[in-house]
C-alpha cells in the first residue's frame, strides 16, 4: 500500500513530533488534510480511521460520506473549505486519542491553522470541541462541557492573535449511530450555512 510517511515534505520540527508518537509507528500513512488550504473555513475532526490511514486522505469514509452529504445540503464546495484532524495516525481500532497523543500531534494542526488563517472552524465531535473551548491547552480538556452541551452555539477564539469564529459539531459519525441526532444537526448546519455562506 501506498505511503506518504517518509515523505521529504515531513520534514519539520511538527511533523517530527508526530513521528516520535508511538502511532507513527502503526500507521499506513499521514493524514494531513484535503480542500483548499487557502480557504476561510476550517472543519476539525478527530482521527483517522481505517480508510483514511489507507488513503491518506481525511473523511473519505462513512464519516466522511455523512460530512460530504452535510456539505451538500449547505452547497459547500470541497474548494471552499480545508478539513483536518487532531490527530494525523490514525489510533489502533480507531480508540479515542490520549492526551499524550493529542499534545503530540496538535501543534501541527495548529502549525496549518497559523498557515491557513481561517475566518471559521467547525469542530467536529468532543475532541474537536474541547480542544478549542480549553484554548489548546490539551490538560484543560476534561474540564470542558462536551458537544452535547454546545453544539451549535458559536464561540469567539483566538489562536496567535488569530481571531476566529468556532461552531462545535455533532461528529458525522455519531450521526451514523443515532438517528435522533438528525434534526439537531440538520438545525446546526442552518447556523454554518448563516456564518459559512457569505
Ligand atoms: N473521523 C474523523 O474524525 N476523522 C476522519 O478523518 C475520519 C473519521
Amino acid at each position: 500500500m501506498k505511503s506518504n510517511k517518509k515523505s521529504p515534505e515531513f520534514n519539520f520540527y511538527e511533523a517530527a513530533l508526530v513521528k516520535r508518537s508511538p502511532l507513527f509507528e502503526d500507521c499506513i500513512n499521514i493524514v494531513v488534510g484535503r480542500g483548499n488550504p487557502n480557504a476561510d473555513i476550517l472543519f476539525v475532526g478527530e482521527a483517522p480511521g481505517k480508510n483514511e490511514d489507507e488513503q491518506g486522505i481525511p473523511f473519505c469514509g462513512r464519516a466522511g460520506n455523512n460530512l460530504n452529504k452535510l456539505l451538500e445540503k449547505i452547497n459547500l464546495n470541497i474548494e471552499e473549505i480545508y478539513i483536518a484532524n487532531i490527530l494525523k495516525c490514525r489510533p489502533p481500532q480507531n480508540r479515542d486519542p490520549t492526551p499524550e497523543e493529542i499534545k503530540e500531534h496538535t501543534p501541527w494542526l495548529l502549525k496549518q491553522i497559523k498557515e491557513m488563517k481561517p475566518k471559521i472552524i467547525c469542530s467536529l465531535g468532543n475532541y474537536a470541541t474541547k480542544f478549542f473551548l480549553a484554548k489548546t491547552n490539551v490538560d484543560e480538556m476534561k474540564n470542558q462541557p462536551g458537544i452535547t452541551q454546545v453544539h451549535g452555539k458559536i464561540q469567539e477564539i483566538e489562536i496567535d492573535g488569530i481571531k476566529m469564529k468556532l461552531i462545535p459539531l455533532f461528529h458525522p459519525a455519531a450521526i451514523i449511530y443515532k438517528r435522533d441526532l438528525e434534526p439537531l444537526w440538520l438545525q446546526d448546519m442552518e447556523i454554518v450555512k448563516k456564518y459559512c455562506k457569505n
